[in-house]
């Protein structure tokens, strides 16, 4: 088993101590951001590259409904610290929630399926924002998603089209202008269950982790009641620390994995460079009372990680 400690301040957000077969190595991980598969500006390459950059010993490349980037990077070999990783879009009583699969099996059959099935519903909510556009005077949607890279068509590409036609001014007034819940081009998508995106994870071998639980627009009851559920339903792990979270959050989070035997996760939600209050590996260290449910406490974590399955 791997032993942790903490180590702070080393200019990043996380590190850690592994006490491995290899003898005392430093570890810094970050288990959760987007290549140009999905709505991130980077080829995964470039994910490894940056993650290198700030020494991580372990990169999770977790794209939203696609694991194209670890289709890719397979076929190059040579990345032992990439982790294999998917971040599904579920329904849960009316509420869109981000549930991240860990130390997935990518050829999984059934989850391979999943996946499909939710990518051709985003293309297809994606006509029918580009009619909903039209019939506003703003045509080329379709046009734009041709010069891009991404298999799981996302709304941040239709902001980033409507700030490149002069149409909105940034993203944020997009989304509430066109693309949220109550915007002109909005279109409802049908996703998997909560219920059905965990099973996925788990029956390819993988951890269920409730991504950024803190962002949901829920009261303090219902994330009791969706942790209670998602446990339940086999969820095996919460997302405890992410890019700009404050330490009362951070502090709120690690009580409630606990509370919820959850082992505790943690992610930059990295999608671009260029967005500099972002980074790969930034985000708030892990509380001291987080470590002995920390995600490498995982046996999955330490049978993958060890190279004795799943590789
Ligand atoms: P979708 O998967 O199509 O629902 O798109 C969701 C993605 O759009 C998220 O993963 C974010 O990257 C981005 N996003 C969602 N809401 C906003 C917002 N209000 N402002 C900027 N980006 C957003
Ligand atoms: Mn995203
Ligand atoms: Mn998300
Ligand atoms: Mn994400």
């Amino acid at each position: 088993m791997c032993e942790l400690a903490l180590l702070h301040g080393k200019g990043y957000s996380y590190s850690a101590y592994c006490r491995c077969e290899r003898g005392r190595s430093a570890l810094k991980l970050d288990l959760h951001c987007h290549s140009h598969f999905s709505d991130g500006k980077h080829a995964p390459r470039e994910l490894l590259e940056f993650a290198a950059g700030q020494e991580l010993s372990y990169l999770a490349i977790t794209d939203h409904d696609s694991v194209d980037a670890h289709m890719t990077i397979a076929a190059h070999r040579g990345y032992p610290n990439l982790l294999p990783g998917v971040e599904i879009s579920c329904n849960w009583q009316g509420q869109e929630l981000h549930v991240l699969g860990l130390l997935i099996d990518i050829h999984d059959e059934q989850l391979s399926q999943l996946l499909d099935r939710q990518q051709r519903a985003r293309r297809e909510r994606m006509d029918s924002m580009d009619r909903r556009l039209a019939a506003l005077g703003i045509h080329g949607l379709a046009e734009h998603f041709k010069h891009q890279h991404c298999v799981a068509q996302t709304r941040s590409y239709v902001a980033d089209f409507l700030i490149q036609e002069g149409v909105c001014k940034n993203r944020a007034k997009a989304f509430k202008r066109f693309l949220g819940r109550r915007g002109k081009a909005y279109v409802a998508i049908e996703w998997c269950s909560l219920a059905e995106a965990v099973a996925r994870i788990v029956a390819s071998g993988g951890i269920a982790v409730l991504a950024h639980p803190g962002r949901y627009p829920i009261g303090r009851l219902k994330l009791q009641s969706l942790l209670s559920e998602f446990a339940h339903v086999g969820g095996e792990a919460m997302e405890v620390s992410y890019g700009n979270l404050d330490p009362l959050q951070l502090k709120k989070l690690a009580s409630l994995a606990l509370e919820h035997s959850l082992y505790a996760s943690m992610g930059s939600d990295f999608h671009d460079a260029s967005a500099h209050w972002t980074g790969i590996g930034k985000f708030p260290s892990l509380p001291q009372e987080s470590m002995k449910n920390a995600i490498w406490e995982h046996p999955r974590w330490h049978q993958f990680t060890s190279g004795t399955t799943g590789r």
